[in-house]
């Protein structure tokens, strides 16, 4: 199916839940991603750096670019002039350095903390203790540069759906619980208003268990090669 027809279809799916469509352009070409433009999506995600630059570079400037995947501290530079919303944040230093950035550039980066939710070992993020410590850190509430809006999470690549409902849910209990909390507003900039979850096999599920951003690639274009 064309990709403007997968988009609307998805876009129709969500219509009555909270969240908004984040296009996962990774690993696609430039005409896919003006296909995507055409179709009137805005919202692009990409998990390479170099890629996300290279792409912002011949694209059209209203895009705005999500970076999803982990993301190193020495290549925040090259993003920082036009990132729209870091989803990864996984550390102290990581956000000291997109503060750091972000002063140059005269900007506040808006982040996500990214929270390990899955079972395998191989996911990256914050445990819900992590989070609280981060938020309550002084070296955060020093920080003019970055805002804090939510959370990212993956829930664990599996077929059992129960399992993927039960992370999600935990996911959506911690950010109601910090919503409820104002936990970190009078430290930093916080505003409680993101949770990223659900991809392409689960979105559905983080849509209704409270998603306000769901990151889907696969299911828009087909399997990456
Ligand atoms: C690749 C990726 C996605 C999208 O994955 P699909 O299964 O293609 O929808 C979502 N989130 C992150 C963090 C990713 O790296």
């Amino acid at each position: 199916m064309a990709i403007a027809e997968q988009i609307s279809l998805i876009n129709k799916q969500l219509n009555d839940s909270a969240a908004r469509l984040i296009v996962v352009t990774k690993t696609r070409g430039i005409q896919e991603l003006q296909e995507t433009y055409a179709a009137g999506a805005i919202e692009f995600g990409e998990n390479r750096v170099q890629e996300m630059v290279e792409k912002q570079a011949v694209l059209p400037k209203d895009i705005l670019w999500h970076q999803i995947g982990h993301l190193q501290t020495n290549k925040v530079k090259y993003i920082a002039p036009f990132v729209h919303l870091i989803h990864s944040v996984d550390s102290l230093s990581l956000l000291k350095e997109i503060n750091k950035q972000g002063a140059k550039n005269n900007r506040v980066i808006n982040c996500l903390l990214q929270i390990f939710i899955a079972t395998e070992e191989s996911k990256f993020g914050l445990d819900f203790a992590e989070a609280e410590s981060l938020l309550a850190d002084p070296a955060f509430a020093e920080m003019q540069h970055i805002r804090i809006v939510g959370l990212m999470g993956m829930a664990s690549f599996t077929e059992n759906e129960s399992q993927i409902r039960t992370e999600f849910q935990r996911l959506a209990d911690f950010f109601q619980q910090l919503k409820n909390n104002k936990t970190g507003v009078s430290t930093g900039l916080v505003e409680w208003t993101e949770l990223s979850m659900g991809m392409s096999g689960d979105y559905l599920i983080a849509a209704e268990l409270g998603a306000t951003l769901v990151r889907v690639g696969s299911a828009i274009y087909g399997p990456r090669h």
